[in-house]
């Protein structure tokens, strides 16, 4: 049995100065009759300006500045959401206290990494909360930590599932009377150490607080009409989907889409809750759902993936390209946790291309050179064209930087100087 549980995420975006957050508590006061867990994301940029925070802690250098410049800009918004007597301002000089007193003794970097970041989540889920209080909503914050429990895998928590769930039950009674909210991106490991979900993770996290309340929907609010096949700012005429079966929108993210977290479609698909993304600007626009579907005859898709890297080996003598070898080039991917993004092999050569991260790419392409002839290009855009057409067909497999092209009956792949 569904109950009526709806989950509501805010992104950055959305909450990232005074007027967004009014925004926030009209969208949230035209629902108040549902029973709402409410998920936000850190302010605008913070989290970028958290993670220059934690890179001077572990070098040991003094973040005075940067969080200072942090600091002025939620108390630049506080002006203008509160008076100066509200308690929001004693609650936030407690975090900024906890932020400058958390040293790098005795925790790994990446275990700083996210005692740090993740009080971006706690400021803007305290400052949302505290407004809408003031607004006459009935909240009731939480703490992510407590709920959304992780193994202690810092900065890529893995959630612990069935723990996840049974706390996420002890919410509902709160819920018959008050909105929850809490932070996105966020969770606790065992030993009550903050980990953090990954990079973009909120919607993730507004993902696992539906699905384990097996929520009647999850609302992701964005500032996009919706789910679009093409980023409009490279396609001008992109069209937003009224409906989306999971597996597109799932497949969408592992292309390369960034409009949602890839691990968000999985545990709401499992239990069949749709996804819906609306736009924060204009609630009136009726936005996208994902769900079960059998909507056939979609557009094309078209995902743009960046600052790509496209690697070559070649065997050295006049041998062919075998099974060992190839065996020997996933190994080495596997055990650093490299994701090829498309692959190509021929009689003398296997071509893979990669997300080019230097610290990561180098030095495999220095193991790889030990058994092949490398080459590599860097600098690359993948451009995957889903449910393709003659006409986009035609387009991008003739894109004059093109270096490497590969079609199926249903997606086109190329890869580019673009
Ligand atoms: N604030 C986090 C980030 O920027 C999580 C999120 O926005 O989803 O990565
Ligand atoms: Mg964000």
């Amino acid at each position: 049995m569904k109950n009526h549980y709806h989950v509501f995420k805010f992104g950055g975006a959305s909450v990232r100065h005074a007027q967004a957050i009014r925004n926030v508590a009209m969208i949230v006061h035209d629902h108040k009759k549902e029973k709402l867990v409410i998920v936000i994301s850190a302010m605008g940029k913070t989290t970028n300006a958290l993670e220059q925070v934690v890179s001077l802690k572990q070098a040991g250098s003094n973040c005075h500045n940067e969080l200072a410049a942090i600091r002025k800009y939620h108390e630049d918004v506080m002006d203008s959401l509160f008076p100066k007597d509200h308690r929001i301002w004693t609650m936030i000089d407690r975090e900024f206290e906890n932020i400058l007193t958390t040293q790098k003794e005795s925790m790994t970097d990446d275990q700083l990494y996210d005692q740090v970041v993740s009080r971006g989540e706690i400021l803007s889920s305290l400052i949302v909360s505290e407004f809408l209080l003031q607004e006459g909503l009935p909240m009731h914050w939480v703490d992510a930590t407590e709920y959304v429990i992780t193994d202690n895998t810092y900065r890529e928590g893995k959630i612990d599932w069935a723990s996840t769930e049974s706390r996420i039950q002890t919410l509902k009674p709160a819920l018959e009377e008050k909105i929850v909210i809490t932070q996105g991106f966020i969770g606790g490991a065992p030993g009550k150490q903050t980990t953090t979900l990954g990079r973009e993770g909120s919607d993730f996290s507004a993902a696992i607080f539906g699905s384990c309340l097996q929520a009647t929907a999850v609302t992701i609010w964005k500032d996009v009409p919706g789910v679009m096949n093409a980023d409009p700012k490279r396609i001008k005429d992109a069209v937003t989907f009224d409906e989306l079966p999971f597996r597109e929108a799932a497949e969408m993210t592992y292309y390369g889409a960034t409009v949602i977290h890839p691990k968000t479609i999985k545990p709401l698909a499992n239990r069949n809750i749709p996804l819906l993304v609306k736009n924060f600007d204009d609630p009136t626009l009726p936005g996208t759902i994902i769900q079960e579907s059998k909507v056939r005859h979609l557009p094309p898709l078209i995902v743009f993936k960046e600052n790509q890297c496209l690697i070559s080996c070649g065997v050295t003598d006049y041998t062919f390209i075998n099974e060992q070898q190839l065996s020997l080039i996933f190994q080495l991917l596997s055990e650093r946790n490299i994701k090829i993004n498309v692959m190509q092999n021929s009689a003398i050569t296997f071509s893979f291309c990669v997300d080019y991260h230097e610290d990561k790419i180098l030095p495999l392409i220095e193991k790889l050179a030990d058994q092949f002839e490398v080459y590599y290009n860097t600098g690359l855009t993948l451009i995957t064209v889903k449910n393709y057409d003659a006409k986009t067909y035609q387009e991008y497999s003739n894109l004059k930087g093109n270096v490497l092209e590969q079609s199926s009956r249903s997606t086109l792949q190329v890869l580019t100087k673009y």
